[in-house]
C-alpha cells in the first residue's frame, strides 16, 4: 500500500531503453517536493513522455530508483500507484456515452454536485448547461464535437474528481485565443494547487509559473532552474 506520506516525487540515476540497446533516458536526477510543479521541456523525442511512463510504471527502469511519497515505486502496488496519480494527456479521449459519465470515470462515487463544481473550476460548467441536454449531452466521436481545449479541460475536472495527490500532465500545443487561454491557466491553477505535479510544458506561463524547470536533451537533463535563473 501507498503510505500516508509526504507527496514528494524523485528519480535517482534513472536509465531506460525501450529496446535495450539505445538509451532513451542517461541518468535522471530530480525532485518534486510536496505541492511544488516541476515542469519538463525539451525537442521532441528528448525523454519528456518516457521520464512521466516511468512514475506510471508503464516501463521499468533499467537503472536508478523513482520514489514516490518515500516510497520506491517498484515496492508499492500498481493499483495504489495509480490511484495516487492523476494524468491530463495531451490529446484526451473521450467515450461514446453523456457528458457526466465521462466526467464520472476515474470516481464514481462523484456527486451531480461535484461534477458541477469541478466543471466550474474548468470554466465549463456554464457551456454543458447551454446544451440542450446539458450533462447527459453525448460526447465523443459519434455526439458533440468539443475543441481541444476543451477536452483538456475536461481532462482537468476529471482528475479533480479524482483527487489524487500527484498530477502528470502532458500540456496540449494547440494555438488557443486568448480567453481559452485564460480558462486553461485558470483550471491549471486548480488542477496544482496543493499537488505534485510533474507537467510537459508548451505554454509558455506554465514554465513560468513551474517551481523548477528541467531541460532534457537526448535522454540527459542540461539544465536545471527557475524561469529567472534560466
Ligand atoms: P515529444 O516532444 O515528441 O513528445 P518526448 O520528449 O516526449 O518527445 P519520448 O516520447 O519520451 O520523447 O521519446 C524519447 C525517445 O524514445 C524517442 O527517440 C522515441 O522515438 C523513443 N520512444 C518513445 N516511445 C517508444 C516506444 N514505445 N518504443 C520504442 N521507442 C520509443
Ligand atoms: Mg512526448
Amino acid at each position: 500500500e501507498l503510505q500516508a506520506q509526504p507527496g514528494n516525487v524523485s528519480f535517482k540515476d534513472v536509465s531506460f531503453s525501450y529496446d535495450k540497446r539505445r538509451e532513451v533516458l542517461n541518468g535522471i536526477t530530480f525532485e518534486a517536493q510536496q505541492g511544488q510543479t516541476v515542469a519538463l521541456v525539451g525537442e521532441t523525442g528528448s525523454g519528456k513522455s518516457t521520464t512521466l511512463k516511468l512514475l506510471l510504471r508503464l516501463y521499468d527502469p533499467d537503472r536508478g530508483t523513482i520514489e514516490i511519497g518515500g516510497q520506491k515505486i517498484s515496492d508499492v502496488s500498481l493499483e495504489s500507484l495509480r490511484n495516487a496519480i492523476g494524468v491530463v494527456p495531451q490529446d484526451p479521449v473521450l467515450f461514446n456515452d453523456t457528458l457526466l459519465s465521462n466526467l464520472k470515470y476515474a470516481n464514481q462515487t462523484a456527486t451531480i454536485e461535484d461534477v458541477h463544481n469541478a466543471c466550474a473550476a474548468v470554466k465549463l460548467h456554464d457551456r454543458f448547461l447551454s446544451f440542450p441536454d446539458g450533462y447527459e449531452t453525448i460526447v465523443g466521436e459519434r455526439g458533440i464535437k468539443l475543441s481541444g481545449g476543451e477536452l483538456q479541460r475536461v481532462a482537468i475536472a476529471r482528475v479533480l474528481l479524482k483527487n489524487p495527490k500527484f498530477v502528470l500532465l502532458d500540456e496540449a500545443t494547440s494555438a488557443v485565443d486568448s480567453e481559452t487561454e485564460a480558462h486553461i491557466q485558470h483550471s491549471l491553477a486548480q488542477l496544482t494547487a496543493g499537488r505534485t505535479t510533474l507537467v510537459i510544458a508548451h505554454r509558455l506561463s506554465t514554465v513560468i509559473k513551474a517551481d523548477h524547470i528541467l531541460v532534457l536533451k537526448d535522454g540527459s537533463i542540461t539544465e536545471r532552474g527557475t524561469h529567472e535563473s534560466l
